[in-house]
Parts: C-alpha cells; structure tokens; sequence
C-alpha cells in the first residue's frame, strides 16, 4: 500500500492567494520570511518524516515564539525530516477558507496539513484550546481523536499549558511534557522506523511504540473513572496493554546541558507585524525561586544555565542571521543568571557604538543592580523596567513566597531613577490565597512610595509608576494546585478599592496608572487550567458556539463559555465554579496526579500548608536542596556558574 505521506501533497498556493485581498493582514499567510525553509518533500536518500509545528494563535504571536524555532530547525536540520509551520487563520481568514474548501495550510510551502505524519501544537496557554479545535476542523482530520482516520497526523501538543492535557484529551493523539529539543528526534525516530515496517498497528500501533516509549502520553491509553457522588476522579490508569507490555508513568522530559542545544541559529525575521520583534536568546531555563503559584517554575525545574561564552556566541551568530537590533536575554527571570554581569558586559562590549541594544524581559526586584542598569544603557537605549512584586503587602508576598520587601523594591527603584529611568512597571496579582482587601490596597501604597522615592532621587516630578495586575488563576503542579479561586466579584471588588485607594492620594494619584484584568475571564482560564476530561465537551460546545482567540480581549465571548459550561456540566452535577472556587483536599486524585514532573506531591503540599502560615522556601541554587523531587526522581542537577 502506497503511505499516506509517501505522495507529495499539492501546494495550495494558488487557491490561497485568492482569498487573500479579502482578508485583514494578508501577509501573515504568505510565508517566505528570512531564514525560512522550504525543503524537498522527500530526500534523495528516501522518505522524510514530516512535521508541522503550529502554533494556535494569530502569526503575530506565534512567530515569535522560541520554543517553535528551535524545533523548526532541530528538525529541519535532519536530511529525514521536514518541519514546515501553522499559525491559526483569523475569523476572517477562517470564513474565507471555508467558503473556499481551503483546508488548514503549512505558512513554509502551503500544503495541506492534513497530508503530513505529524502535528506538533505548541501551548503557552489554555485559551488556545478553542482555536487548536478550529486548526483540526479546518485540516479536515477530525475533531475527535477516536474518529481520525489512519491517513491523519497525529497530534501532538506540548508547552506549559500542555502539562494538564486532561480537557483536551477527546482531541489530542498524545501530548509531551516538558523539553522538546531531544524528544522530537526521538518520535521522528520512532515514526520513520515503524512506516519503514510498514506501519505495524496502524496510527494506534505507532501511538502505542511512542507511548510504551515514554516519549508521549496518549490520553486514549488511560482510562478515568470517577466517583458518582462527590463527582471526584477516583483512578486515572492505564487500560490495558498490548504484546504483555504495560506503560510507563508519563514523564517529563528534561534537556540537562544547554549549551549542547544551540537554537535557534538563525531565527526567522517576520515579514508581518509580531508581538516581539528581536533576537530573542534564552539563557537560562527553570527557576527555583520557588513562587508558590507560578506553573513555569515548577514545571521548568531544575535551573539550567547557559554559560556567557555559549550566549555571546548565540547572539552574534543570531544578529548575523537576522539583522536584528536588540537582543532580548529571555528566561523566567533573567537577571538571576549567575553570570548575568559578565553576559550584559561581554554585550554591551562588543555592540558598543553600534545599534544594537540589550532587553531583560523579565527580571526580579532583588536580582536588578547599578552594574547591570549600566550595562543595558550602554546599547543606547534606555529598556523599559519591569517588576514584579506580585503581592501588595508583606504578608502577601510571605504566603505566596516572593520574598521581596518593600525596602528591596524602593532601593531597586532607587538604583533605576538614579540612573535616569523616569518610570517604572510593577506586576502584581489580585485574588491569591488567603487575601483580604487590605493585602490589594497596599498595592496602591507601595505605588505611592515609589513615586515618591523617585522625585526625592532625580529632583523632578516627572516620575510614573505603572501597576499592572492580573487575577491569580491556581495552575497544576503548583503548591497552589489545591487552592480555590477567588470568585470573580470578589477580584473586581478588590481592585475597585485599589483605584480608590490611588486617587486618595491627590500628590501622587495623576503619576500611577492602574491597568487591571477583570475577574470573569480568570474564571474560565481556571476552569480550563484544573479542568478534566468532561470539560472537553465545554470546549467543544462554546468552539461550536462561536468561541475563537480567547486571550484576546476583543474576540473572547464569555457568554457563549459559560452558557457551554452550564448546559455540559450541569446536569453532570458539576458547574464552573465546583472546577475553580473549591478547595482540593490531600486525597483528591487531580486530573494530573498520573503524570511524572518529579515533583514530590507531598513536598507540594506542605509547602501549600507552609504558605497558609506565611512559611518561605529559600532558592535551592544558593540555600542548597530542600529535595522537591525534582532531580531525585529525574536524574537531573541544578546547572549553574557554567563558563
Ligand atoms: S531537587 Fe533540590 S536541587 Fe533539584 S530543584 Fe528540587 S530543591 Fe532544587
């Protein structure tokens, strides 16, 4: 039999480039950009193993993301593979192509995603899901996993919001948890040698190699059964095994040496508009900071330096290829680098007098100092500095573990008005565990206290403070994993108080700005981040019912959300709120107890029963292990000073 993949499916270019004077931002589709690949359907030494890597999310945000272009050269990179990328069509885009019969297209050649072996959907947040369901519709391969023919890809989704694939269990083929640089090559490995067999098994044969392998968790493997009365999951397991041979616990996968991993080499310059346009050079991956509610921490540990000489060397080589101007130094919290000083040095030395210049995207209030704000203006530009204290008052910041005084954050202030920044961005969250309204409005003092720690340093009113706050959603494999979520009236109650609290102040109220999220959104963030597998059908009914870019303001329709969860869980006994506004006790099995991150669950949840009572966890790079879990159970090592 001829394999589906085999034949080199036609390129849609022609048909696509019709509807494309009716659309807004046309470009985004067209592909082509600097450092794109087209490569040969198949190579000379025989058959490619082809992947598309898609991203649910307008090209603007999709294209920038790093952990997509690594993967896109990785992959690329092999004479047997071929990596082509997706981005989701705009509502417009998506009419035109439906009208059309055009199915969901590859942006590198326009080929038909449907004809190729494998769909990587990369997830940086559950408000993809409704548009990961429109890419699968307009590919034609079937909403459902259980209905998806032989000839379709498998689907493969990975990224932070990956590690609860439960919701979308009824559409997903597998999911990867954690690093994707080595396991790509090892699922194309596996997905070549079994066509070379001639595709034993079938697309469930080929399932069953990836999961038995412990390179993939495919859902449809397990079976979950659920209490009738509390409605609790009582037993995620396997349900069954083929040939005598059982599964493995699902685990996390974790690249150990950085610096082996070099990517992207040559990062794509986008053509169309994007929400960063920079080179973009990760330099560290995990965080052991230890904040009690961020997911990325937790499922990113153990920290992994780059070494400086690896870095300068990626920026060069990436400024060559692209023609950027600034070099953004990404990580969840850049200026912990151990050796962030010599790195903003070893930069600012050799792009000197050139128009290059130096971002820290994100960077925490402690880790922030003189040495480093000099080195960033020596680009010759003066970035915007962002902090995030994250809790308004001290007790708040105890129990969410973000061991920031106010002291600290004034003297970073300090340092930064000092060396002539005029204003500056404080994050925080609204709606955490155990907050009052008083917790929120000290917000609004500490925002007074920084502007007016700015005039008395620099002598001019002209000093501004922007608070940004987001509603705290609890996220799995936190210590916040149990915690209920505040309810939605609740948050716009507090940040009400909070403007109030601002324009009390009449000397300092015109210099802050408050920019805020309401509270409803978070609750289906919530419902999605904690949710099982009922909750596919919610996604499925408000997808039918019009639901698409959910994390943007403008198109996300509530309504249409809640009314799907009301209707699909109700008469299950179940609603929204029982997903977010309940606290979890020890002994309840969670959607995503089955699967491996190392963590140790009973560590998790004494650091959950330490930050009631306002206990701090110290960062193991510098306090030495408090044994998480993490690199007993995976065999991996904190990596620091590397260089
Ligand atoms: S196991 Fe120890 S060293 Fe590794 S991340 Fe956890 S606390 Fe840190």
């Amino acid at each position: 039999m001829t394999q589906p993949s085999a034949i080199e499916p036609p390129r849609l270019t022609d048909r696509l480039e019709a509807l494309l004077t009716g659309v807004q931002g046309p470009v985004q589709y067209i592909g082509g950009e600097v450092n794109a690949q087209v490569k040969d359907w198949q190579a000379a030494a025989g058959e490619r193993v082809h992947w598309v890597l898609a991203f649910p999310d307008a090209y603007a945000v999709g294209q920038p993301n790093l952990g997509l272009a690594m993967l896109y050269e990785i992959l690329n990179e092999r004479e047997d593979a071929l990596a082509e990328r997706a981005y989701a069509p705009w509502p417009d885009m998506e009419q035109a192509m439906r009208r059309a019969g055009l199915p969901w297209f590859t942006l590198d050649a326009h080929r038909p995603v449907n004809r190729f072996d494998l769909l990587g959907v990369s997830l940086s947040t559950e408000l993809g899901y409704s548009n990961l369901l429109t890419c699968l519709d307009l590919a034609g391969i079937g909403l459902h996993q259980a209905d998806r023919p032989d000839s379709a890809p498998l689907v493969i989704v990975g990224g932070h919001a990956a590690f609860n694939p439960e919701p979308l269990a009824d559409f997903i083929d597998g999911a990867v948890l954690g690093d994707g640089e080595e396991v790509v090559g090892r699922i194309t490995d596996v997905t070549r040698d079994w066509r070379a067999a001639g595709r034993p098994g079938g697309r469930d044969g080929l399932l069953w190699e990836l999961a038995h392998r412990d390179l993939l968790y495919v859902p449809s493997l397990y079976q979950v059964s659920y209490d009738p009365v509390s409605h609790q999951i009582t037993q995620v397991a396997p349900s069954g095994s083929v040939a005598g041979r059982g599964l493995p616990v699902p685990t996390k996968q974790t690249v150990q040496d950085l610096d082996r991993w070099q990517y992207p080499k040559a990062p794509l310059v986008p053509f169309a508009e994007t929400v960063h346009e920079r080179l973009s050079v990760e330099i560290f991956r995990g965080c052991t900071r230890g904040c009690r509610f961020c997911q990325a921490g937790f499922i990113t540990r153990p920290v992994r330096e780059r070494s400086p000489e690896t870095i300068a060397q990626m920026a060069r080589r990436g400024l060559a290829a692209t023609g950027f101007d600034e070099v953004g130094l990404l990580s969840l919290s850049s200026a912990d680098h151990t050796g962030i000083g010599r790195i903003a040095k070893n930069l600012a030395d050799e792009y000197q007098g050139t128009q290059v210049g130096l971002s820290l995207p994100s960077t925490r209030v402690d880790a922030f100092n003189v040495t480093l704000a000099e080195e960033l203006l020596r680009g010759g530009r003066r970035p915007g500095l962002t902090f995030a204290p994250e809790g308004g008052s001290e007790r708040m910041r105890r129990v969410i573990n973000k061991q920031v005084t106010e002291a600290d954050l004034l003297d970073t202030v300090a340092t930064a008005f000092g060396h002539g920044w005029r204003s500056v961005k404080l994050y925080f969250m609204c709606g955490l565990p155990t907050e009052e309204e008083a917790d929120v409005t000290q917000i609004a003092t500490l925002a007074q206290a920084v502007i007016r720690r700015g005039r008395e340093v620099t002598g001019s009113r002209d000093i501004r403070c922007t608070i940004s706050i987001g509603p705290f959603v609890p996220k799995a494999h936190t210590s916040f994993q149990w915690a209920a979520q505040a309810p939605a009236e609740v948050v716009d109650a507090r940040l009400a108080a909070l403007r109030a609290a601002i324009l009390a102040d009449r000397p300092t109220a015109r210099a802050i700005t408050l920019r805020a999220a309401p509270g409803r959104p978070a609750q289906l963030e919530g419902l999605l981040a904690r949710g099982d597998r009922r909750v596919g059908a919610v996604i499925e009914r408000a997808w039918r019912g019009g639901a698409r870019f959910d994390g943007w303001r403008e198109h996300l329709k509530l309504d249409v959300w809640e009314a799907a969860a009301r209707s699909v869980l109700e008469p299950q006994g179940l609603s929204q709120e029982w997903y977010t506004q309940r606290e979890r006790g020890w002994d309840e099995v969670l959607p995503w107890d089955h699967f491996e991150t190392g963590l140790d669950r009973d560590w998790l949840w004494d650091d959950w029963e330490a930050a009631k009572d306002g206990g701090g966890v110290e960062d193991c790079r510098w306090a030495g292990c408090y044994d998480c879990g993490v690199c007993t159970t995976l065999g991996t090592a904190i990596q620091i000073g590397v260089g």
